[in-house]
């Protein structure tokens, strides 16, 4: 099951569960839209592979499956990229 993490790892902007901007690799290095696209050109920093569009879960779904609240910030992976 995807984590559904709350942060973008380059901006630290807030994606929530219902936003259309997150993107995610497969292993769930998270991104927004913008930082996905313009900055990384749609490559994880981390490991390679590609980004996304992270799927919407249903609201109906986020109160027995909450998304994680673990935030991770690594702006250094994204610095280097221009
Ligand atoms: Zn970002
Ligand atoms: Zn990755």
């Amino acid at each position: 099951m995807l984590e559904l993490r709350p942060s973008c790892e380059c901006c630290d902007r807030d994606l929530p569960p219902a936003s259309t901007e997150a993107r995610i690799c497969s292993f769930e290095c998270t991104f927004c839209a913008g930082c996905a696209d313009a900055r990384l050109g749609g490559v994880c920093p981390n490991c390679g592979g590609e980004l996304l569009r992270r799927p919407i879960r249903p609201a109906t779904k986020l109160a027995k499956f909450p998304p994680s609240d673990q935030r991770v910030f690594k702006p250094a992976g994204c610095a280097s990229r221009g």
